[in-house]
Formats: structure tokens, C-alpha cells, sequence
């Protein structure tokens, strides 16, 4: 089917396609899942983070992993097929938005499937709803976000891994600059909306000495922002396949190191990730921000500042 996707515009970096399938919602299922459901309404992200655990997207659709960032697929937006999916979200699901892409990368600009998503949520209550992105065009939303913020738990966070711009810049390079993040934080918090900040991926000796995660959750406390988490790193075959030579090219000397860290597979140690849990909690105590939005549906706070 991507193969076939006609091509709807070409960028000088990336190109879009069109993917028509027979659901905009997807049903998670297992104990491990966070969320009832999840939507994407793109396949493929321009941002490229070199981390990105979700090229294993554009695997499913047998194109190469680097093309996750060059070949970006729009969704094709079938308004009755939406309110149909939605007639499965029962009151008290979580709905994710952006697990496998940013939802809200400059594809949105040109095709809006995010705001007529939200658009389309109108009326429903008692949903959690949750939106992840790295872009500053999640405040375009605010008005529809605080509108469903009205009749069901909305949460909007923003993905900051380093306050180091610098360095964000190598990581990331096509997503927005952490401070105009914590600009989207500080603004959707004063529109009374929940907003919280994840330091995720924490990325072994580039992003998870101490000083590096206090500046993110002290900004993140400085923005209004209620909520900071931070897991590490997750490399699966096809992630890895993209960041290691990236490593190899930016930090030579951190090679053997991500090789001993991740000798058995695609997750750190246990050791490892309790002591970064241990940092994030005593940062968290720090700056008096709550625990992970990520926490079983059933876990989710349901208090959210109301606009009358
Ligand atoms: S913004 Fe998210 S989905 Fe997009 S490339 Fe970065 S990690 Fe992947």
C-alpha cells in the first residue's frame, strides 16, 4: 500500500505520501500498555531524532529505516471512518496521540490531521486524552484542547531531553529548539491546561548527568509545566541501525560504551534504569512536579484546572 501511495507533495527534504487504511485508532492491548488506544496520523517523523525508537514503522511498510524522516505518510482524512472509531472509546479510556510520530511535525501545517481529530472529539467526556510532541504547533490547538479539557482529562506534554541547545541541535536536529518547547509549556499552562514535560529518551553520557536533567525540569518548573518523567534510551534493531553511525560520526569515544551498555539488547540494565528513576524522583522533589504521565490509565489524575 505505501508503495502505491500517491505522492501529495514534494519538499526539498521530505516527501509526503498518503496511506489510506481501515482505522485512524488503534486498540493496545497487554499488560504492559499504558493507554487504551493510540493514534497516529502520521507514518514516518521529519524531525529524525537520531534516537527514534519508532522507525520501525517504515520496516513494517518495507521501506528503509532512514527513510522514516524523508517519507512521511499523511493518513488520508475520512471524517464518518473517525467518528466511527471513536464510537469505541468508552468513557474512562486513554487516548494517545503521537506513541509512533509527532503528531504534530510541520506535515501538520500542510494537512491538519491533528486539529480535526481533536475537532472531531467535540461533545465526547470523560476521556484522558494525551498528546506528546517536540513542536510549538500544539498551541495552534489550545482553544480545542481546552475546550475538551472541559468534559474530559486532557494532558499535553512536551519532550525536552537537554536544555543544551547546542547539543539538541546534534541530537535532533529538525525539531524545534528546547527553550521554544518550554515556550509551548509555559503557554498552554497559562491557558490553564495540564502540561508536563518528559526528559525522554535519557540518552547514557550525553543527556543523563544530573545538571543536564535539573535544567530540564527546573524550566520545565519555571514553565508551569505540572508533571516530569524520564526513561532511557530504547534501541530495537532498526533504531540502532540509524544511531549508531550517527554515534560513530558526533561522539567516537561513546562507541564502545553504547556497545557494552546495550550488549544485550535493545534496553539498559536494570541497574541503570533504577538509578535514573532515583535521579528523576529526587529532581521531581526538587521542583515539585508529580510523577509520570505514562502511569496506568486508572492512575491518571483527573483534577485539571477548569476555564469557566
Ligand atoms: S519527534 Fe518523536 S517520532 Fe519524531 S523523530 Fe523524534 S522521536 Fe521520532
Amino acid at each position: 500500500m505505501a508503495a502505491e501511495s500517491p505522492l501529495l507533495e514534494a519538499k526539498r527534504r521530505v516527501a509526503y505520501l498518503e496511506l489510506t487504511g481501515r482505522s485512524l485508532l488503534n486498540r493496545c492491548s497487554g499488560q504492559r500498555q499504558y493507554f487504551d488506544w493510540t493514534v497516529n496520523p502520521y507514518r514516518g517523523c521529519e524531525y529524525g531524532c537520531q534516537y527514534c525508537y519508532a522507525r520501525y514503522t517504515h520496516e513494517f511498510m518495507n521501506l528503509p529505516v532512514e527513510e522514516f524522516e524523508t517519507r512521511v505518510f499523511a493518513k488520508t482524512w475520512d471524517e464518518a471512518m473517525w467518528r466511527r472509531d471513536l464510537r469505541r472509546v468508552k468513557p474512562g479510556d486513554t487516548i494517545a496521540f503521537g506513541t509512533a510520530t509527532d503528531c504534530y511535525q510541520p506535515a501538520e501545517r500542510r494537512f491538519g490531521l491533528m486539529r480535526k481529530m481533536l475537532e472531531g472529539l467535540a461533545g465526547r467526556s470523560g476521556m484522558r486524552i494525551l498528546v506528546t510532541t517536540k513542536s510549538d504547533l500544539v498551541a495552534r490547538d489550545g482553544d480545542v484542547l481546552r475546550d475538551l479539557a472541559r468534559q474530559n482529562s486532557v494532558r499535553i506534554v512536551l519532550t525536552v531531553t537537554t536544555m543544551n541547545a547546542e547539543l539538541a541541535r546534534r541530537i535532533e536536529a529538525y525539531a524545534p529548539r528546547p527553550d521554544l518547547r518550554m515556550g509551548v509549556v509555559a503557554e498552554l499552562a497559562a491557558r490553564g491546561l495540564g502540561v508536563g514535560v518528559s526528559a525522554s529518551p535519557v540518552l547514557p553520557w550525553l543527556t543523563d548527568r544530573e545538571e543536564s536533567l535539573d535544567a530540564v525540569a527546573r524550566a520545565a518548573r519555571e514553565a508551569g509545566a505540572m508533571t516530569f518523567y524520564a526513561r532511557p534510551l530504547f534501541l530495537r534493531e532498526s533504531a540502532w541501525a540509524v544511531f549508531l553511525p550517527w554515534l560513530k560520526r558526533e561522539f567516537p569515544e561513546l562507541e564502545t560504551c553504547y556497545r557494552r551498555r546495550f550488549a544485550r539488547g535493545a534496553h539498559v540494565d536494570r541497574h541503570y534504569s533504577n538509578w535514573l528513576e532515583e535521579r528523576v524522583e529526587r529532581l521531581r522533589a526538587r521542583h515539585g512536579l508529580a510523577g509520570r504521565w505514562e502511569a496506568p490509565a486508572a492512575q491518571l489524575p483527573l483534577q485539571l484546572p477548569l476555564f469557566s
